[in-house]
């Protein structure tokens, strides 16, 4: 054996014993939120396709008719030849729904997070991260030299005196946050975490990766609140309720400047290919004109929830905690087995001993079928 070969072994032993080793299962998406694993068909209660747009035919027909028109990539980095005027299009449409002077399109939302918080944050700075956040607005923030505070799941006291305490030693302060948590589908408090940046001069920056198009008429968790908090940084994906791929960032024009010019995650990959871009052009025009059809994945997590008892849910995502990671995997399986493709979440995606079973619900989800889904996580004593 190889001294690499050994050393992936010995790395991964551990994590076999705790049963952390991921497998990553072949699994056929098809329409109407329904998918194949091997020949087994399964309802999907795990997937981000909130709005089932990754199916929907006026969007796929704009991704095709935009490969036969301009090709299947992009060529080259947008500052290079990768720039297609549908990707500047796609820009100020989003910047329009989010009430910004620009927008600045990467080629994931995972980029974007890793190019944004470098270019805004360095030695000198402080960055406070709500502990739930997703794992790439940390993985920005530790590719700065910045000072990283983690404050307590939406504990604005903790966060208040951590800013107390913290925040004159440094030139700029960062507030990161999930608009809608991506494991366990809570709001975060934006309204006040508006008014503690603004106060302690902070910048927010919120991550909206699963608001955009199933929350706040189709406009994202900003616009659950009343009045509307100021964000100056609003990132978020295309990935998730629209259906296609990349990500984004809206913010005023010198900032969006700013990340055009510094961005290494935008600079230095390949632009977002046609297809994807008119994707999520496409989208765009649904989530902007039916706002009845948007609401549809948090009614159906809603109905969920009060068949399973659990608290009226904020967003479609709806977790079930359930600790131990290995009772959590064998409740997958046997969802699996009763057909339901719902999976496991565990360390480190969540806390250790906070192992889950994370539901998502999508607008085409059907009453019947979420009935059936509570009652067999009843019959299994899992709810
Ligand atoms: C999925 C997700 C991302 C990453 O977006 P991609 O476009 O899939 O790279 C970022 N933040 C949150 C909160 C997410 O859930």
């Amino acid at each position: 054996m190889t001294s690499l070969d050994a050393f992936a072994e010995k790395k991964l032993k551990p994590l076999i014993e705790q049963g952390l080793k991921r497998h990553i299962h072949v699994t056929t998406r098809t329409a109407k939120g329904h998918a194949l694993r091997g020949e087994r068909p399964l309802i999907s209660f795990c997937c981000n396709d909130y709005l089932n747009f990754t199916h929907h035919p006026k969007i796929t027909q704009a991704a095709k008719n935009a490969i036969d028109q301009y090709g299947a990539g992009s060529g080259a980095s947008r500052l290079i030849t990768g720039n297609h005027p549908l990707i500047n299009e796609l820009e100020q449409r989003l910047a329009r729904l989010k009430g910004t002077e620009d927008a600045c399109v990467f080629s994931s939302g995972y980029l974007a997070n890793i190019g944004i918080i470098p270019s805004l944050a360095g030695a000198q700075d402080i960055i406070f991260i709500d502990e739930f956040s997703h794992a790439c607005l940390r993985a920005g923030s530790s590719l700065t030299q910045a000072h990283m505070v983690f404050y307590r799941h939406k504990d604005m006291a903790h966060l208040r005196d951590l800013i107390g305490r913290l925040r004159k030693g440094h030139r700029n302060g960062l507030i990161l946050t999930d608009g809608v948590f991506s494991m366990d589908g809570d709001l975060a408090p934006l309204d006040e975490l508006s008014v503690l940046a603004d106060k302690n001069n902070c910048w927010l920056m919120s991550d909206d990766a699963h608001g955009l198009g199933v929350i706040g008429n189709g406009k994202g968790s900003r616009h659950m609140f009343d009045p509307l908090p100021h964000i100056p940084l609003q990132m978020g994906t295309l990935s998730k309720a629209l259906g296609s791929f990349g990500g984004y960032l809206c913010a005023s024009r010198p900032v969006i400047d700013l990340i055009k010019t510094r961005a290494r995650s935008l600079i230095y990959t390949t632009a977002l290919p046609p297809a994807s871009t008119a994707a999520a052009l496409a989208a765009l025009d649904i989530i902007e004109t039916d706002h009845d059809y948007c609401r549809l994945p948090l009614e159906n997590a809603r109905l969920f929830a009060q068949l399973a008892r659990l608290p009226k849910p904020d967003s479609p995502i709806v977790p079930v905690i359930i600790g131990p990671t290995a009772k959590t995997m064998h409740f997958a399986e046997i969802l699996e087995k009763e057909g339901f493709l719902v999976t496991g979440i565990r360390p480190p995606t969540v806390a250790p001993g906070t192992a889950r079973l994370r539901f998502t619900f999508s607008a085409c989800h059907q009453k019947s079928d979420i009935r059936a889904l509570a009652t067999v996580l009843k019959k299994h004593g899992i709810i």
